[in-house]
């Protein structure tokens, strides 16, 4: 759970910086492009006024002659006018009107209607504008206008005065479209422009797609007491040329890389609780396992104290005979004493102490297979020694109840590393299982057959007995299968002894027809 949110905080810290990183670059480019616009807008302001001041200048200058010569002839006043207006080409017109507000020269206009549409213009302010120049004896410009000819433009009033007495004036009309297109195109200006007097658009060139939202600037002017504004933003090649894809491109990469360090910090400690719970889980199934094999080991236990009670019949047959030899020799010690028959006695004691000795080999014998063998270290043994002491503890129990017992074992097999009492353990459950198989059927043999090859010791036992059913054939070596009444079998003995011979290395297979018999043959690896 903490790794959790461990793994989100590293995400949430990398998203973060990515986003911080992003703003940064992004306000540096704004930062550029405002100081870009402001610079262009400031530039555009003091063109405007130089260019108005200078062609004001050459208003005053006329006015000037106008004085000098006591009035300005038309000629040369319509050639000063004309030319004026060819090199300043911000003009709409040029008039002279006289003190009685009539007008009296115009250029461009020659027709009578072109002259009132523009003394129209001129009435829209001549009040004011006319006034202030009167009164003050300087220019005055007018608020803006709407020309007759179309768009907006601002009236340029200066008195004129003949000895002193006012001589009505000279009006330049200026376009604003065409000032601040001169201006634009001179000056190489490509930021979109709104001018502005008093909240009225006077001049506007925004291209369809500027984002009037975004970094727009305004600057202020003031010409000869005339105040506009100008709004200004960043073209299109202006944003081009200082945007990037870098912001994006570092918020897109940090985004990721916070993402892939999250998950790979999530997965490799995923990785690392797995691991622990695994190491656990094999704690876990090794203290099972061993389990199992202590299980395995008092199985084997169990089922050889019930071989033990299957052999008990023979082991009493076996030590009865060398008890009953020693029970005779006994009795005749006395009277051999007594008759000094010194040899006979000294012969009594001798079979006696060999019967002795053939008792004790078989006790030992019930010993070692009645305890648990199962941490025994494996010894090297006689091949025909293993095969006969485990058929030995059966032959009795052959021969009462009438079963032929066939025995083919190679005279000098070789000797063989094994745990003897288990090996011994796997044969005896055979020669059971064949006793049984052959126990209600007419013709009862059993044989045990044993031989060398290849490096293998070869054993194999096999009976004339009721056979295994094929659908019982996988399932034989299987714990706790058996087919035999309760009480009689366990059925653990074969797969006990599938266990041992796998533990020695060796193989157990079997083959049975049904009614005819079966044949069990096992192989021991050879030392
Ligand atoms: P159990 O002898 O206690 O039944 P086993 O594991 O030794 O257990 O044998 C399992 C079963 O295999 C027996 O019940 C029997 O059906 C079958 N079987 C084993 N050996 C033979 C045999 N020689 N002939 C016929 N059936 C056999």
């Amino acid at each position: 759970m903490k790794y959790q949110i461990i793994a989100c905080l590293i995400l949430c810290l990398g998203a973060t910086l990515s986003i911080g990183s992003w703003h940064h670059l992004k306000q540096h480019e704004t930062l550029v492009i405002q100081n870009e616009v402001a610079n262009q807008s400031a530039n555009i302001a003091k063109v405007i006024r130089v260019q108005l001041t200078e062609q004001v200048q050459s208003l005053k200058r006329m006015a000037k002659r106008w004085e000098y010569n006591n009035g300005t002839p038309f000629d040369q006043w319509h050639f000063d006018a004309l030319n004026f207006m060819t090199y300043e080409q911000a003009y709409h017109s040029l008039a002279w009107v006289d003190r009685y507000n009539t007008i009296q020269w115009a250029a461009p206009i020659k027709q009578k209607s072109e002259s009132k549409l523009l003394l129209n213009e001129i009435n829209q302010y001549h009040n004011n504008a006319l006034q202030q120049a009167r009164t003050t004896h300087t220019v005055a410009i007018s608020q803006s206008v709407k020309l007759a000819h179309g768009g907006k433009g601002f009236l340029v009033f200066l008195p004129l005065y003949l000895k002193g007495e006012f001589d009505g004036y000279i009006v330049g009309v200026f376009s604003f479209n065409k000032l601040l297109s001169l201006i634009l195109e001179n000056g190489h200006f490509d930021t979109p422009i709104t001018m502005m007097e008093a909240g009225q658009i006077v001049y506007q060139q925004v291209p369809e797609n500027t984002r009037i939202d975004q970094n727009m600037l305004q600057t202020k002017i003031t010409v000869y007491g005339r105040h506009w504004e100008i709004y200004n933003w960043p073209s299109q090649s202006l944003l081009n040329k200082n945007t990037s894809m870098l912001p994006n491109m570092v918020l897109t990469f940090g985004l990721c890389i916070s993402l892939l360090l999250s998950f790979s910090f999530y997965f490799a400690r995923q990785v690392e609780r797995k691991k622990v719970e695994l190491e656990s889980k094999n704690d876990e199934l090794r203290q099972k396992n061993k389990e199992i094999a202590n299980t395995q080991s008092q199985l084997v236990h169990s089922t050889k104290l019930a071989s033990l009670g299957e052999m008990a019949t023979g082991i009493a047959h076996e030590l009865n005979q060398p008890l009953q030899v020693i029970s005779m020799n006994a009795e005749m010690g006395p009277e051999y004493l007594a008759q000094n028959k010194h040899n006979r006695v000294v012969k009594a004691f001798t079979d006696i102490m060999q019967q002795v000795d053939r008792a004790q080999s078989i006790i030992k014998q019930l010993r070692c297979f009645g305890r648990d063998s199962a941490h025994d270290e494996h010894q090297t043994i006689s091949s025909n020694e293993l095969v006969n002491s485990s058929l030995m503890f059966l032959k009795r129990q052959f021969f009462s109840k009438n079963i032929e017992v066939r025995e083919n074992i190679a005279p000098a097999l070789p000797q063989i590393k094994c745990n003897k009492v288990q090996i011994e353990q796997v044969l005896l459950n055979l020669l059971v299982n064949a006793r049984d198989a052959v126990e209600d059927c007419d013709e009862k043999v059993v044989g045990i057959k044993a031989f060398q090859k290849d490096r293998r010791l070869y054993i194999e036992v096999y009976d004339s007995g009721v056979g295994i059913a094929p659908e019982a054939m996988d399932k034989i070596f299987d714990p706790f299968f058996t087919t035999k009444e309760v009480g009689k079998g366990t059925g653990l003995g074969l797969s006990i002894s599938h266990a041992i011979i796998e533990q020695h290395g060796g193989e157990i297979k079997v083959e049975s027809e049904l009614g005819k018999g079966t044949q069990f043959m096992l192989q021991l690896p050879l030392p």
